[in-house]
């Protein structure tokens, strides 16, 4: 009789005894934390230096990242170096993750369309990013998108009214919420994929702020 396979609760179990960032992405190759990996190619897990002032969250690798192993360097990915050039932050001086490691989609054909991951999904992949965020301690956390920040701030959160908002939280010193790059991709028409790029570059903008000279 097949045995009946049993995912754990959430990703602590698959978390190594001591953090560093290496330590960190190589033990995530092995995470069941929940289902999301058993349709994803591999963990894409976060990129960056350790010494990182800025940290940024995305939501789930998309399809060029599931298949690259690295976070934005597909098409939102683009939008989101154009994005900082604009305001002026390196990448280089940066941490860039996910949310969820795990790429969620819907087989549609040969394409793979994204899936919004599942609160649960969501909250079983969150040890990962608290343990990231816990060896670099940046000094400003963005949260590109819906899921990122209701990840820290919880469901009642609305992007849409509380971008561009400093806070501060035990994550960070400044905790800011803005939209993720794909919003822009996502845009119905070319005058609204202008605003809302203009939005992210000014929130970031605001981020270069924080971070002073
Ligand atoms: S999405 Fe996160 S919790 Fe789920 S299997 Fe992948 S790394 Fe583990």
């Amino acid at each position: 009789m097949a045995t009946k396979r049993r995912t754990p609760g959430d990703a602590t179990p698959f978390l190594p005894e001591r953090f560093s960032l290496p330590k960190l992405r190589e033990a995530s190759r092995d995470c069941r934390g929940c289902d999301l990996y058993l349709a994803a190619t591999q963990t894409v897990f976060g990129e960056g230096s350790s010494r990182a002032r800025v940290v940024f969250v995305g939501e789930q690798p998309g399809d060029s990242e599931d298949l690259q192993g690295r976070p934005f360097v597909g098409p939102a990915g683009r939008v989101f170096d154009d994005a900082l050039a604009a305001a002026g932050v390196e990448r280089t001086e940066t941490y860039v993750t996910n949310a969820v490691k795990h790429f969620s989609f819907e087989p549609r054909g040969k394409a793979r369309l994204h899936k919004r991951p599942r609160v649960g999904e969501v909250r079983a992949c969150s040890p990962w990013l608290r343990a990231e965020l816990a060896v670099v301690k940046p000094d400003v956390l963005v949260l590109l998108g819906a899921v990122a920040a209701q990840s820290v701030w919880g469901p009642a959160f609305r992007v849409t009214k509380e971008r561009g908002v400093v806070k501060s939280g035990e994550l960070a010193a400044a905790i800011i919420a803005t939209h993720h790059p794909s919003a822009v991709l996502r845009a119905p028409d070319s005058e609204t994929r202008k605003q809302v790029f203009d939005e992210l570059v000014a929130d970031l903008r605001a981020v270069k702020k924080l971070l002073g000279p």
